[in-house]
C-alpha cells in the first residue's frame, strides 16, 4: 500500500475523529469504538468535512472547524411533530431518547422522541447536531483505492470479501433500507453506520 497516498475523490478512507460543538464539549468520538470508513465523494460525511480531507494523507492529525450549514444545515422547527401514541403501536420502548424510524414525504427519515405525555409523543425530525458548528479533531489511519464495485455500491466493502456477493447476478440491487434484506446492502451495515 502506497503509505504517502493522497485523498482523493474514491479514495476508501478509514479514520478516527472526535466532533465537539463550538463550545469545545465533546459530542462524538470514534476513539470510543472503532474507525470510521468512508469513500470520500460518496456524501457519507457532512460537506465541510469531506471537504477538509482532500490532499491529507495516513499519519495526518487536523482540527477542522465546520459551520452548521456545512454541516448537518439550520433546525426547522416544522420538523417537530406531536402524534397520537396508538399511531404507534408495536413500538416496544417509547422513551424520551428512543430512535424511530418514520415515513414522511421525503422517505424514509429518522426521528427521536423528544417528549412522552399519557396519549400524545413528540418527535424531533432534525439531526441532533443541526443547528450546530462543530469541530472535529481527524487522525487519518488509512487511505485506499475504492474498488469499482465500492464506487458503484457507494459503500465500503470490507477486507478480503465481497459483502454483496451473495446477490449473484443482480448487478443492479438497491441500497434503500428495505425491510426484507438483512447485511450490507439492506441495513446499511458494512462497516458504516448510518
Ligand atoms: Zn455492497
Amino acid at each position: 500500500m502506497d503509505k504517502q497516498m493522497k485523498i482523493t475523490n474514491s479514495s476508501v478512507v478509514v479514520m478516527h475523529y472526535a466532533v465537539s460543538d463550538s463550545e469545545g464539549t465533546l459530542i462524538d468520538s470514534s476513539y470510543d469504538h472503532k474507525p470510521m470508513a468512508i469513500i470520500q465523494g460518496s456524501g457519507y460525511l457532512i460537506p465541510g468535512l469531506e471537504e477538509a480531507l482532500v490532499d491529507h494523507q495516513v499519519g495526518d492529525k487536523f482540527e477542522v472547524s465546520v459551520s452548521a450549514e456545512q454541516a448537518y444545515g439550520d433546525r426547522h422547527d416544522e420538523y417537530v411533530q406531536t402524534v397520537q401514541k396508538e399511531l404507534l403501536q408495536g413500538v416496544e420502548e417509547l422513551t424520551v431518547g428512543t430512535q424511530l424510524r418514520a415515513t414522511t414525504d421525503d422517505g424514509e427519515q429518522t426521528v427521536i422522541v423528544i417528549d412522552v405525555a399519557d396519549d400524545e409523543v413528540t418527535v424531533d425530525g432534525n439531526h441532533p447536531l443541526a443547528g450546530l458548528d462543530l469541530r472535529f479533531d481527524v487522525e487519518i489511519l488509512e487511505v485506499r483505492e475504492a474498488t469499482q464495485e465500492e464506487l458503484e455500491h457507494g459503500h465500503i466493502h470490507s477486507e478480503g470479501e465481497s459483502c454483496c456477493g451473495g446477490h449473484g447476478d443482480d448487478d443492479e440491487h438497491d441500497h434503500e433500507p428495505s425491510e426484507e434484506k438483512t447485511g450490507c446492502c439492506g441495513g446499511g451495515g458494512c462497516g458504516s453506520s448510518h
